[in-house]
């Protein structure tokens, strides 16, 4: 939320006349941001998300002006998040990493904090799940989510993040909750416009690949997300209290996000109901 009001400090007001990309167009005060979770990345990104509750929309806001100055990225500082947001906001950075290597906008320095960012996060997530005060995995999910950051930074996201926004505004999903309900199933979806890329994420998550085809190998990077999500105890869809008449306008508005264009797949609002109906 700091950023924001960052802005505000040297641009005027309304906040949602910036929603996009380089509308702001003052350079703001220096910011130091200190994480407490281990899943925006906020710290290290030119971004920032704020709802919209007239538009029902999830702002995105970016441009040189609306970074932090400095990160101080410290393990000690999530030491106390409880499990249920470690869970969350940790399936919110590897969905960042995923996505960010998956995007048509993916090049050779994010494809590299993208896959190591998927190398850290996936057995550090559940240590730090069950074990809080594991200053470890705790380490490595903070580095894991600044890299995830340094990825989607440049490569943008896809769309797990255009289905999630809706579900955040309409619903009320907590961001990482959602990005966790639709990560294996948008996987899937994408995997044939992509199988030698999700064969590399299935490699980096130390999957055993060796001798297998990128189809194979694809499947079972989708199934070890879906495991993950279950050690987690990240809910569906349906126990989230999410309704099936909600379906037409969340493909709606999830169409018209910008992550949507950066989606290797580029889907029909009937692919997004079929994603839905899978998470549910
Ligand atoms: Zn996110």
């Amino acid at each position: 939320m700091c950023l924001p009001v960052n802005i505000l400090l040297t641009n005027p007001g309304p906040i949602n006349q910036y929603d996009g990309l380089n509308l702001v167009k003052n350079p703001v005060r220096p910011l130091v941001a200190i994480p407490t979770t281990a899943g925006t990345a906020s710290e290290v990104t030119a971004f920032t998300i704020i709802t919209d509750t007239e538009r029902r929309k999830k702002m995105v806001i970016g441009g040189q002006f609306v970074g932090a100055t400095m990160a101080l990225v410290d393990p000690e500082m999530t030491m106390g998040m409880p499990p249920a947001i470690t869970a969350s906001t940790g399936m919110d950075a590897l969905t960042h990493a995923i996505e960010a290597y998956l995007s048509k906008n993916a090049m050779p320095p994010t494809d590299l904090f993208a896959l190591k960012a998927i190398e850290l996060i996936i057995p550090s997530l559940p240590v730090a799940f069950r074990e809080g005060r594991n200053v470890d995995a705790r380490s490595s999910m903070l580095l894991g989510c600044m890299y995830a950051g340094y990825a989607f930074n440049s490569a943008v996201l896809g769309l797990v993040h255009s289905i999630a926004h809706p579900l955040s505004v309409h619903c009320g999903l907590p961001h990482g909750v959602a990005n966790a309900a639709c990560l294996p199933h948008v996987m899937n979806y994408n995997a044939p416009e992509a199988l030698d890329r999700m064969k590399d994420i299935a490699l980096a998550m130390g999957l055993d690949v060796a001798g297998k085809t990128p189809q194979e190998a694809a499947k079972l990077a989708v199934q070890a997300v879906k495991d993950l999500s279950k050690e987690l105890n990240i809910p569906t869809l349906e126990a989230l209290g999410v309704s099936k008449e909600q379906f037409d306008r969340l493909a709606d508005d999830a169409l018209k996000e910008i992550s949507t264009l950066f989606n290797p797949r580029q889907p029909t609002k009937n692919d997004v109901k079929n994603i839905l109906e899978q998470a549910y």
